[in-house]
């Protein structure tokens, strides 16, 4: 075997294949194929700017409120179709937290006095959600900031 060479097993299929060590980061060495990284994707969620995702299939990624909303009630949502978290937090995505509405009645109850609250990505505590300039804050102080980016470099 040549040694600068590293055998892995795809986490998806369990297939066997090979990449170069000075290649080898963790990302990409894990499925042998895209298809085997979408397809292991499927299920998976993240939080991207203090919402959660999901991604479902062919590499499509979904809000994980709407998702846990149309499998509840087994329906297709439309478009203008939202979804409100009752309790202004979009992380709490319990089934019971979440209430259909029309745009013009969701777009009423997102008014400056009633903002959206999110948990801090570090810490949890939920904090009034900012949105400055497309960039949302995920933490709720500056310290919990610099832990976060710290994070991110890290891993
Ligand atoms: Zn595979
Ligand atoms: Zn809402
Ligand atoms: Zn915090």
């Amino acid at each position: 075997m040549n040694k600068f060479k590293k055998e892995i097993i795809c986490i998806n299929c369990g297939k066997k294949f090979y990449r170069y060590k000075n290649h080898e980061d963790t990302e990409k060495a894990k499925w042998c194929s895209m298809e085997c990284r979408k397809k292991w994707h499927i299920g998976k969620t993240w939080i991207e700017n203090g919402r959660k995702f999901i991604w479902i299939e062919n590499g499509k990624k979904q809000r994980y409120h709407r998702y846990i909303y149309e499998k509840h009630y087994k329906i297709k949502l439309k478009k203008n179709q939202h979804i409100h978290h009752i309790d202004n937090n979009p992380l709490n995505n319990n089934i019971l937290n979440l209430k259909l509405m029309t745009p013009a009645e969701h777009c009423r109850l997102h008014s400056r006095k009633n903002p959206f609250y999110i948990q801090c990505r570090i810490c949890g505590k939920t904090f009034p959600f900012k949105r400055t300039r497309g960039h949302i804050q995920e933490t709720c102080s500056h310290k919990c900031g610099a832990s976060l980016m710290w994070e991110k470099r890290t891993t």
